[in-house]
């Protein structure tokens, strides 16, 4: 039998440098406290959900943008290192690279300043002209996520070929969901369970559920420990998580999202492609940090 060539995925998001800060205690208003544990990190949604996908397998470009400074060369250093094509991440000298100063404090209780800098400066004439150029085929699949301005995700709809493509939208942080009623295309959404409860203003995960597949092409909600449901076809499916230690469940999502566009772009169905998402979500859950497990296809 001749295998089809997978599809490959296409990432519209952020990238950040994490600035991690270990403190004895996270600072009041007003008050100065000594950190004697300082390390830096890679982050931003789009980029993290780009690599989780790279290491699914999966062929993966990145459309964002970065600053023209330090940061910026060495985001882009670190995600040619995982594999993911950065042929789409603009460079604009008028905005810092995006970070995050990330303050942890020993019970593991944070707080986090998010500078969006360059990623606030990608529009909708870029993302066209990046998916434009990517030439999409129907097998591929796109992923954007609430951290994308509502102008460039309108762009991407209108962008994707009429005959397939999947589009995927994590619609986290929470927010409406992208209007893209003109383009005639709605997306396949994955949210956390309290972001499709403030999305769709229900009070119960089952009901935030079926009103999310009302109003998109199927929905995904993550559960953390407890896995995920799939609503698609009039059916909803349960998928329970496998049970592991948790250490950090910081990027959980986005390892979730990475590696369901990655399977989804082998034209795996959905509920199957949902399932080894969960595995990859409790995969990344067992070591510290956003990007400290990355699951590759064996691990699962
Ligand atoms: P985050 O914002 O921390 O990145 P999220 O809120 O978007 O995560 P979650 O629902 O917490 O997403 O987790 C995503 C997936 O990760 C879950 O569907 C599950 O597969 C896995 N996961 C998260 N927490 C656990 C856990 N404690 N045990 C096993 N798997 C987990």
């Amino acid at each position: 039998m001749k295998l089809r060539p997978a599809g490959r995925v296409v990432v519209i998001g952020s990238v950040n440098v994490d600035r991690i800060l270990r403190c004895p205690v996270l600072p009041s208003p007003g008050e100065t406290v000594l950190v004697t544990d300082a390390t830096q990190g890679f982050g931003g949604k789009g980029a993290n959900q780009a690599v989780a996908a790279a290491r699914m397998g999966a062929t993966t470009r990145l459309v964002a943008k970065v600053g023209a400074d330090a940061d910026g060369r060495a985001a882009l250093d670190d995600l040619r290192g995982a594999d993911v094509d950065t042929g789409a991440v603009l460079t604009d000298a008028a905005a810092p690279t995006g970070q995050a100063v990330v303050m942890v404090d020993p019970a593991g209780e944070n707080s986090i300043v998010v500078v969006p800098g360059a990623n606030t400066r990608l529009t909708a004439a870029e993302v066209t002209a990046a998916l434009t150029a990517a030439r999409l085929l129907p097998r591929d699949v796109v992923l954007t996520s609430g951290e994308v301005a509502e102008e460039c995700i309108r762009a991407t709809a209108a962008a994707l070929p009429a005959d397939g493509t999947l589009w995927l939208h994590n619609a986290a942080p929470a927010g409406p969901l992208p209007d893209t009623r003109s383009t005639g295309r709605r997306p396949l959404v994955v949210a956390n369970a309290l972001e499709a409860c403030q999305l769709t203003g229900a009070s119960t995960v089952t009901d935030a559920v079926r009103a999310l597949a009302d109003l998109t092409d199927g929905a995904v909600i993550t559960l953390g420990g407890a896995g995920a449901l799939v609503a698609a076809d009039g059916r909803i499916t349960e998928l329970p998580a496998p049970a592991v230690t948790a250490v950090d469940t910081t990027g959980a999502g986005d390892v979730f999202c990475g590696a369901l566009a990655a399977e989804l772009a082998r034209s795996t169905p959905l509920v199957e492609a949902a399932a080894v998402a969960v595995a990859a979500g409790a995969f990344a859950v067992t070591a510290l940090g956003a990007r400290g497990a990355l699951p590759r296809p064996a691990d699962i």
